[in-house]
This record gives C-alpha cells, structure tokens and sequence, in this order.
C-alpha cells in the first residue's frame, strides 16, 4: 500500500485472467478519495456571504450545465463554479465572477434553487467595495454615477434623437408636472444615446403617435435604470438611481409607465419598490402595443415580405415570463413569415449583454470561443431567418456587430419590433 493519502490502492503482484498477464500496475485499484479534505475556505467566504448562501447547496447534478449559454462557448455553470470553489478556486478574484450575465437558464432547471442572480450581485459587491472589478467595468460605473448613464455622454444629448421628428414626444422635463400625461415612456440609455437605439426610438415616436396615444417622456431628467449596476455589485448607485428616477415617476403623474428596456421593466417592476417603497404600474412597450393590437393591426398596410425570426430578451422571458406580447406583434405583420430559433421562449439562448455582459465583452473574450452573440446570430442564419427581430436597447447594436463579425452582412438584417411596425405603417 502507497502511504500517500490520496494515493492508496491494492495491488497483487501477480494475476493471470484468463490466460492474461495482470500483474502488478496492471491490477493496481485505487480507493475513492476523501473530497470531504479539499480545503474549503473559498467556498466559505462566498456562502457567508449575504446573498450568496445557495452556492452551497449545489448537489453537483449538472443540470446547468447543458443550458448555460456561456458554458456553450466555453466552460462555466454553477456546477463548474461549485466544484472549483471545492477545489480551491478564490472567486472573488477569479474572472469567472464576470462570466455570468445572470441569464436564469440554471435557476430554471436546477433542482436545488442555486440562484446566480442573488450570488452574483452578492460576491461582485464585495469586490466592487474593494475596489477590484474590471477596469471596462469601472468606466462604466463611472460614467453612470457622473453623468447618469454608460457611455459618459452629458444629459443635455439625452434628447437629441428627438430633434428631427415631425412630432416629437411631449418633454415633461419641461413642465413643472401640473398636467399628467396617460403614458409615461421610459426611454432608456441605448435608445437615447445609441445610433441605432435611436432609429428604434424615432420609430416608436412614430408609432404611438399614429395610435395617438397621449405620451411623454422625461427627457434630460431621465436617468440609466440602474438594474445592470445593481447585478455587476453596485447596490449604492443603483439605490441613488431608484430614488431619482422614483421622484420624477411621482412628479409627473401618469397612467402608465411604459418602458423600452426589459432591463428597465425588471428594476422597476421587481427592484425598485423595495427601495422607494413605491409600486410602479409598469408595461414593456410590446406589452403596451400587443394590448392595442386591435387598433394597430390596421394601420399595418405595407407589406414586409422577410423570414423573420425572434430573440426573446432573458429580462422580459425567464426573469419576467412574457413570451407572448412581442410574439402576437411579429406574427401580426404583413407579409412576414414568422419561425422559431431552436433555443427559443423559457430555453432561449442570452445575447450576452445582461448582468453587466454589454461592458465585459474583454473579460469575455479571454473565456469564451465566441460571443454569445455571435453564437445567436449564427443560430438564426442556420434556420433560414432574414431578420433577427429584437425588443431591447441593449440587442440591436450586440446583434448587428455580432452579425459583421461572424460574416453574415448581406444575409441577416437586425431590427427592432418598432422599426418593423414603424415601416409597415409608412403612409399611414
Ligand atoms: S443544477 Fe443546481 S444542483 Fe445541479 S449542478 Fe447545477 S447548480 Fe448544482
Ligand atoms: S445565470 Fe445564465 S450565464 Fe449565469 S451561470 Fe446561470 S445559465 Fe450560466
């Protein structure tokens, strides 16, 4: 016998089987080794942490693992991380903090209710405090907190998108809130800031505008949502944004909110009343629209002859449960034949931007065979789609950069539901 501890095995120095020399090394059987030795002082500082018990409890069945959107670029997956916090793998310095764009795929099927978007935000606090995380990260959260979104651009551009447009939307930031407005549109930082989240904005401008809805929107006093802040571990920014944008909710009295970012719709349906203590009667804009589809379908006169296909985003599907609205949108245009990715509704693939995915794209990188985004895109071109139709600021510019990179110009085009709506009611 091996006096090493993990190395003990028995031995017969000399064995025939049936007419088969197995002597010595050939018969040699080790006995199981002892995981319960594995020093485990990693695993105990992520399960101590609040918020991060559940880590824990993983019982190693690898359930997550086959759903995991990065592990199929890569290699990750709670059960991943379980076993190498086992193993001796110190999270909180390891880039497998960042990986996780708390897509909910794993929660959805894990038995043990692992739940990476409590652990997530909980060990990335940590880290955030000591100062630590990814410097692509750090810019982000700077120009949040200086200028109230991601891209570091001043307040005043939040508008600019509107200048052009015939009729522009009702700007309360210029009302003093005596006068309440029935919808009261949350545009969003990708839609106002980004070039093409702009396209999307102008489009839905358009749109409710032809549905003569009664809107506005709080133009430079919106500021970001805060939800991918609160997930990559900065819960005090993403508390001071609760409360600015909570006070201008309340200031210009409403009907309804109606937002564009499924991140948006996630803080403010689920995350915000806990800090303002305000409940927000919330809709995403397909949500909004699929209620009046009675009234749009109408409208919609000119055909789009295009094979379209959907991404559901993973903070309007798992985190929210709507599969429906931005469905009964698509399938609603004219001229359009409508089919399904394979990873598509509850099993729907991430594009990769969620849980602080849209700044990490480095991080990624160093992990990862391909985005996610590329692998989607990918997957839509496979089954035959011209149009990969989006409904969240954050996918239209992932989408199109990811279609550039993987040699798919010229063969899917990226579009926004609000584009596509927009275009079919051209005349109207
Ligand atoms: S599904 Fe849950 S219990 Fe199973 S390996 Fe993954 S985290 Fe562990
Ligand atoms: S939340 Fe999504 S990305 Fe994160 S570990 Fe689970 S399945 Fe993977």
């Amino acid at each position: 016998m091996s006096e090493h501890k993990y190395e003990k095995f028995t031995e017969k120095e000399e064995a025939v089987v049936e007419g088969i020399d197995i002597s010595g090394i050939w018969n040699r059987m080790y006995e199981p080794r002892e995981l319960t030795e594995y020093d485990l002082t990693y695993m105990d500082k992520v399960t101590e942490t609040p918020g991060a018990e559940s880590m824990g409890w993983c019982y190693q069945c690898a359930k997550c693992v086959g759903v995991c959107p990065v592990d199929h670029v890569g290699s990750y997956g709670p059960r991943k991380l379980f076993r190498k916090l086992q193993t001796g793998t110190n999270l909180f310095e390891s880039d497998d903090l960042w990986l996780c764009t708390t897509c909910m795929n794993c929660l959805r099927v894990c038995p043990k209710e692992v739940d990476m978007m409590k652990i997530m935000p909980a060990v990335r606090e940590q880290v955030v405090l000591e100062g630590t995380l990814p410097g692509e990260l750090q810019e982000m959260l700077q120009n949040v907190s200086e200028y109230g979104n991601p891209m570091g651009e001043s307040p005043r551009k939040r508008v600019r998108w509107t200048k052009d447009l015939e009729q522009p939307p009702r700007d309360l930031s210029k009302e003093d809130g005596s006068e309440s407005v029935e919808v009261l549109w949350y545009v969003s930082d990708y839609y106002a800031y980004h070039g093409r989240g702009n396209d999307a904005a102008r489009a839905l401008t358009r749109v409710f505008n032809r549905l003569e809805v009664d809107f506005g929107i709080l133009g430079t006093l919106e500021k970001c949502d805060g939800d991918s802040q609160r997930l990559v571990g900065e819960t005090g920014l993403f508390e001071e944004l609760a409360q600015h944008n909570d006070e201008q909710f309340q200031k210009y009295k409403h009907g309804t909110l109606v937002v564009t970012d499924p991140h948006a719709f996630n803080a403010f349906k689920n995350h915000y009343p806990k800090v303002t203590g305000n409940e927000y009667r919330v809709v995403h804009y397909t949500q909004y629209l699929s209620n009046r589809l009675k009234e749009l379908k109408p409208l919609l006169v000119k055909p789009y002859e295009k094979k379209l296909t959907f991404h559901d985003p993973c903070y309007l599907g798992r985190h929210n449960g709507e599969y429906q609205a931005p469905r009964d949108l698509v399938v609603a245009i004219p001229g359009a034949e409508f089919m399904e990715m394979y990873r598509c509704r509850e099993q729907s693939y991430c594009c990769g931007g969620g849980g602080g995915g849209m700044w990490l794209d480095g991080v990624s990188a160093d992990h990862t065979r391909e985005r996610l985004s590329e692998n989607r895109v990918r997957e839509a071109v496979e089954i035959g789609a011209e149009v990969l139709v989006v409904c969240c600021p954050y996918e239209v510019s992932r989408f199109e950069d990811a279609v550039k990179s993987t040699d798919n110009e010229g063969k899917l085009e990226v579009r926004d539901i609000a584009e596509i709506l927009d275009y079919c009611m051209d005349g109207v």
